[in-house]
């Protein structure tokens, strides 16, 4: 969307902070949004693009503990929430071109299950990639 967007290739952004970024600001996490959406996406629109943004930040798992014998997980703990280590940035559960949609519809797996996700939500929804470089576009 470079024409809308004035050159900037991308809508939102989530970063995490490097520690000298960290000691500036005391965030652990930057979440950017460009200008244009922010000031003239509805609403709907503009909270998905930021829960969109919000699912990329992630906090590692802690001490699993298993039963020795079965292997199962007995329980399983987060990391250290205050420790900026324990957090990392959690790649798209699902990735494909816009294209490849087009042209054959949802083939993979989990672009099915995606696809029920997108379903179950009552509008239609677009997704703009954090580093920009796709958009697409599920319709109903
Ligand atoms: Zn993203």
């Amino acid at each position: 969307m470079s024409g809308m967007t004035g050159g900037v290739d991308w809508t939102g952004k989530c970063k995490k902070c490097t520690s000298f970024e960290r000691f500036l600001t005391k965030m652990t996490f930057h979440i950017f949004i460009i200008e244009p959406a922010f000031e003239r996406w509805p609403m709907e629109k503009l909270k998905a693009l930021v829960d969109h943004e919000l699912c990329h930040i992630q906090r590692n798992t802690g001490m699993v503990i298993t039963d020795p014998n079965t292997g199962r997980i007995l329980k399983k703990e987060w990391a250290d929430k205050d420790d900026p280590d324990s957090w990392h940035i959690r790649e798209h559960d699902v990735e494909e071109f816009s294209d490849i949609i087009h042209r054959h519809g949802l083939w993979e797996h989990g672009i099915e299950k995606f696809a029920e996700a997108v379903r179950e939500a009552e509008y239609q929804m677009t997704i703009y990639d954090a580093e920009g470089e796709r958009e697409m576009k599920l319709v109903k």
